[in-house]
């Protein structure tokens, strides 16, 4: 299940599980959007991989026992062992390769 955290790992903006503004890469590593976009050109500092938009999960149970009040979103704030610098070269040195191509 994917653990959906509260803050962006760069900037430390928060991003609520209900927030369109959260992307993942495949390690679960999440970032905001504008982190993504402006700042590591979809390059996951940590992996090497590209991101996609956070699915949402559901508030309302749908299903019996799946929702959001089910499996909680994590309250644990991540924070990059990474500095800001770090990450802009290591996504300056990969990101004119796509990520199906990484
Ligand atoms: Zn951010
Ligand atoms: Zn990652």
């Amino acid at each position: 299940m994917l653990e959906l955290r509260p803050n962006c790992e760069l900037c430390d903006c928060n991003l609520p599980a209900d927030s369109d503004q959260a992307r993942i890469c495949s390690y679960e590593c999440t970032f905001c959007a504008s982190c993504v976009d402006d700042v590591l050109h979809n390059v996951c500092p940590n992996y090497g991989g590209g991101f996609v938009s956070r699915p949402i999960r559901p508030k309302t149970a749908r299903k019996d026992g799946v929702s959001r009040a089910h499996q909680k979103p994590s309250d644990q704030r991540k924070v990059a062992k990474l500095t800001r610098q770090q990450m802009i070269a290591f996504a300056a040195a990969h990101k004119a390769v796509p990520p199906a191509q990484r």
